[in-house]
């Protein structure tokens, strides 16, 4: 049990650091990009699922906006959001089976 969960521990500082590695590659990416680019960019994706690129529909979750796939079901986390929801679950308890539930 020790053994996994410092394993488990292992994985994720190593998830982290893959995440903060590909983070920097895209900011320098970014960089070199125009701004008309970017621009031109988020008008293609906004708002589409990053699964299957069909529409995503905000719907209330916990008092919180998140973005639903209308095709698959996935739902997605804007920055910040995870956090909201994670205070508001802590707020009201049985926190793991309020964040299940978004995925139902
Ligand atoms: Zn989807």
């Amino acid at each position: 049990m020790i053994e996994k969960m410092a394993k488990d521990r292992e994985d994720e500082y190593f998830a982290r650091q893959e995440f903060e590695r590909r983070k920097k590659l895209a900011i320098e990416h970014e960089a070199t990009m125009k701004k008309k680019e970017l621009e031109a960019l988020k008008k293609l994706h906004w708002m589409c699922c990053p699964k299957d690129g069909m529409e995503l529909v905000e719907i209330e979750f916990m008092g919180v906006q998140v973005d639903k796939c209308t095709h698959c079901g996935g739902i997605f986390l804007d920055a910040g959001e995870l956090d909201q929801l994670f205070d508001k679950a802590k707020n009201q308890g049985r926190v793991f089976a309020k964040i299940l539930g978004a995925f139902r």
